[in-house]
């Protein structure tokens, strides 16, 4: 039996297992997932070798500490530098951020869309950002300070904070900040996401419910979007990696939805 595991600090609340160990059982591979909670990002490739495990997904906060500890980084996780997938391949941990693609996915609904606006410049908005570049939108990034902002000019993202921003026209506008996690606040100030909002045409937020954000969205008549496509498509990929592409992604998708459905 191969044995799979998310990591992170907390975990308690991921939904990972769930998704997986639901599809791993309906599609009949032998595997079993389950959630670690590290305290010492340091200890990561050696849990993983300790426990013999043949995949691993990554959360908050060691998403640089496994892209630093990874014998091999692929894809844009690359240019990312936080991974979220691990997978053992002859011996090696290879590292992939499926967080980029799951979002891309889960956008490909939307169409004529070439300006995106991200709010936020924490780890989701560095996947989101350099996937997007690297797929040819515009990308102009807001947030509510500066200092995090060096990451994106370097890679020739206009990255403002909320005092320099002046309000141009997007298609797409995407919260990557936790504002809406827990309360009603904004991700930045409402005169600036009036701004936006009136000239954009979807609105997509990363957490996985209807956010003051959205509302205020849909009050422009925005077509509007929470993050769980993007939780499930990150994993379906993490899925596929696992597997080595044994199954077709229409049938992980099939149970990791039903997973994230019904429980
Ligand atoms: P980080 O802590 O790395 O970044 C947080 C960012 O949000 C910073 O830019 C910060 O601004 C900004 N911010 C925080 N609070 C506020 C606020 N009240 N108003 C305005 N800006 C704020 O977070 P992550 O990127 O790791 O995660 C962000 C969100 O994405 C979380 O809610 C997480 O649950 C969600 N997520 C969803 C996924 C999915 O699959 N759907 C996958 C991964 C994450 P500043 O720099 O000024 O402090």
């Amino acid at each position: 039996m191969k044995l799979f595991a998310i990591f992170g600090n907390p975990v308690k609340h991921s939904k990972s297992p769930l998704m997986h160990n639901y599809a791993l059982k309906n599609l009949k591979y032998n595997g079993c997932y389950t959630r670690i909670l590290l305290e010492d990002g340091e200890k990561l490739k050696d849990e993983f070798l300790k426990l013999k495990l043949s995949g691993a997904n990554i959360t908050v906060p060691f998403k640089e500490d496994a892209y630093r500890l990874a014998d091999e980084v692929r894809g844009v996780a690359k240019k990312i530098k936080a991974i979220n997938t691990l997978v053992l391949e002859d011996g090696k941990l290879i590292g992939y951020n499926t967080d980029a693609g799951g979002f891309l996915k889960s956008i490909s609904e939307f169409k004529k869309v070439k300006s995106v606006l991200i709010l936020g410049a924490g780890g989701t908005a560095k996947a989101i950002a350099t996937i997007l570049k690297e797929e040819k939108f515009s990308v102009t990034l807001l947030n509510r300070s500066k200092n995090r902002l060096d990451y994106f000019k370097d890679s020739g993202i206009n990255a403002y904070s909320w005092n320099e921003f002046k309000t141009q026209k997007f298609d797409l506008i995407v919260n990557t900040t936790s504002a809406g996690l827990d309360d009603d606040s904004l991700p930045a100030p409402k005169d600036i996401l009036d701004e936006v909002l009136k000239n954009a045409k979807y609105a997509y937020d990363v957490i996985y419910k209807e956010t003051a954000f959205l509302k205020l969205a849909k009050e422009h008549n925005l077509i509007v979007k929470n993050g769980l496509d993007m939780l499930l498509l990150q994993g379906v990929i993490a899925f596929d990696y696992f597997t080595k592409q044994k199954f077709k992604e229409k049938k992980i998708v099939k149970y990791m939805s039903k997973a994230l459905k019904e429980f």
